[in-house]
């Protein structure tokens, strides 16, 4: 696997990749003299050369020169002052740097925080970084992760160095790798888990980043560990999850889940297959070599681990994964194991641990945004009450962990005094964000502002019944996962008359762990003027068929299609009313403007 190619393999690839880079304006082929590539990725090449794939531009830029040597390209970049044109925006993100032009005229850093663990120092460290050479203040992402925005083209090396000193790496948190590792945020503290994922969380993040070889890959690949406690990390949206479970004998093992991208309307599936906990890092490699070795490398849209297993099958999938990994793989019955329930609500408030005494502090942070100075007191107060240790969750949340019981009301009223509280409507705990316009050139709309109107709106004027996630993602690269929410709002342009306007598609009936489901397109086309009464209008069509204690989610799997064909046609009734009301002519939809766009 790390030969170089023979002559013959290299003629033929640039044969192959020729015709492309031409019509391309690619410049002059990289030399293959010059080729230092990893073994693994000449392997891909060649296997996607046998399987007639032209490579893509971003392929060619990898053999060129690997992405992880540019750093140098970069440093010289910083010190005139420059942004990165072309290729070399791709290539950067290998740093964890995205340049936002023409969103914002800067760099987005985003960092590698495996699990989503992270400590009073290096929160502390990454408030005082965002001050001096960034915006004034982070992102929590839907990967339990946090990103800077507004990074000048000066500050990137700088930037880059002091997150090291705090060890925090951005290496491979974009661009075609495996991102930030996501995990269940009480690890450690629960009284329901079955096993404390955080090792495997360092581990894995550990490897990734020592192992030139699983650099690779086609496109992104999402991994996560889920230890079998009460909030979930959505699992099922990995292309690799395993989840905790307890076996007949009383052991614990993990479940295999293969393939999610909900984005492309996939849920990973179940593969039945089980590992064990100190078979678990080899065996994720296995998975990213079949991935590295199989994944399409002519089209960045099909290059993801669900296409794989669509064109080989999950069978020959399995055997490949089998193979490399040069271990019996186990496989369990569908009966064998109980699957941990999880709480929806335990992200938000004060929860005891199993540590008896200590508690945890579910924090809300509505779109997920954190100013300097919260980021700074949120790190003062986990140390002055807590232990330093802080973990960020998928539902862009915070939690503070081991609090003792007498601290906990001096903490909620430093909490109070940063803007922030461990109590929330249920609108407010499950709103979820992308970037939006605010910072993404791939956004319809400003998913962060039109979440905290939408969240005041619905305080305002409904009835909170409970739990209820709604998800706003800015474009069709679902980074909001608008597919697993109760309702999922898709960021869009519509044509009003002259006018260009943002709006949104709503999706109903998706959902996560017992409720695992992709939604469904529902209503389409609502300027974003529309949105606030919509979404009041179908929570309480949707509540008005509720039992008592019956969540949202749980009403909707539960209506007839007839009952929510009702409720659609009431929606669109309304929308065109509004429409009227408002003056504005008849709405006629265009296609979404970021539909082309590929993020990375
Ligand atoms: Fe940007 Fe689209 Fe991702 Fe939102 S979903 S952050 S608009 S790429």
């Amino acid at each position: 696997m790390n030969e170089p190619f023979t002559p013959e393999q290299v003629r033929y690839l640039e044969g192959l990749t020729a015709g492309i880079r031409l019509s391309r304006q690619q410049t002059a082929p990289p030399d293959p003299a010059s080729v230092s590539q990893p073994g693994a990725l000449q392997a891909a090449h060649l296997a996607a050369a046998v399987r007639g794939e032209t490579l893509t531009a971003e392929e060619l830029m990898k053999r060129e020169r690997h992405p992880l040597d540019r750093f140098d390209e970069l440093a010289q970049r910083a010190n005139r002052g420059e942004f990165p044109k072309a290729g070399d925006v791709f290539m950067t993100k290998y740093f964890g740097l995205f340049h936002t032009s023409p969103a914002q005229d800067g760099f987005m850093c985003r960092m590698r925080l495996p699990g989503g663990f992270i400590s009073s120092t290096q929160l502390a460290g990454v408030a005082e970084l965002t001050e001096r050479l960034a915006g004034g203040y982070a992102h929590v992402t839907t990967r339990a992760n946090l990103q800077v925005r507004q990074v000048g083209a000066q500050h990137t090396v700088k930037l880059l160095e002091a997150l090291d000193q705090l060890h925090i790496s951005t290496q491979g948190s974009g661009a075609d790798n495996v991102r930030n590792i996501t995990a269940s945020p009480l690890s450690g503290i629960d009284p329901l888990e079955l096993i404390d994922v955080r090792p495997f969380c360092k581990t894995m993040d550990f490897r990734i980043r020592t192992t030139r070889d699983l650099y690779a890959l086609p496109r992104k690949f999402n991994i996560a560990f889920d230890g079998g406690g009460a909030i979930s990390c959505v699992s099922e949206t990995n292309d690799l999850a395993f989840v905790a479970e307890r076996n007949d004998e009383g052991y614990v093992h993990f479940r295999v889940l293969l393939g999610g991208i909900t984005g492309h309307g996939d849920l990973a599936a179940d593969t039945r297959i089980t590992v064990l906990p100190d078979q678990v890092i080899d065996f994720a490699v296995s998975v990213l070599n079949v991935f590295i070795q199989h994944g399409d490398r002519g089209d960045r849209k099909q290059a993801r681990l669900k296409y794989v297993i669509e064109r080989l099958g999950l069978p020959a999938v399995i055997a490949a994964i089998e193979a490399d990994f040069e271990r019996p793989i186990l496989r369990s019955a569908p009966s064998s194991c109980v699957v941990q329930p999880t709480n929806r609500t335990a992200h938000i408030g004060i929860h005891p641990q199993q540590q008896a005494g200590l508690n945890y502090a579910g924090v809300c942070l509505t779109g997920g945004r954190l100013t300097t100075e919260q980021m700074r007191g949120l790190a003062e107060l986990a140390d002055r009450f807590g232990s330093g240790s802080l973990a960020l969750t998928v539902w862009q949340n915070i939690i503070v962990r081991d609090l003792p019981d007498d601290a906990i009301h001096a903490f909620q009223a430093g909490l109070a005094a940063l803007g922030l509280a461990t109590t929330a409507s249920s609108f407010a705990a499950g709103m979820i964000a992308c970037t939006g316009n605010q910072g993404c050139r791939f956004a319809n709309a400003d998913t962060k502002a039109h979440a905290q109107v939408l969240t005041s709106f619905l305080e305002q004027n409904i009835a909170d019944r409970g739990v209820l996630n709604i998800h706003l993602t800015g474009c069709p690269n679902s980074c909001a996962q608008h597919r697993i929410g109760d309702i999922g709002l898709l960021g869009t342009r519509i044509i009003v008359g002259d006018d260009d306007i943002e709006g949104y598609h709503l999706f109903l009936g998706g959902g996560y762990g017992s409720f695992a489901r992709i939604g469904e397109s529902f209503v389409a086309d609502i300027p974003v003027a529309a949105l606030n009464p919509t979404v009041q209008a179908l929570i309480e069509s949707v509540m008005s068929h509720a039992n008592p204690n019956e969540t949202f989610a749980g009403v909707v799997a539960r209506l007839e299609a007839r009952q929510l064909a009702l409720i659609k046609s009431m929606l669109t009734k309304r929308l065109a009313t509004q429409g009227m009301n408002q003056g504005m002519p008849a709405l006629t939809a265009k296609p979404s403007l970021s539909s082309a766009g590929v993020v990375s």
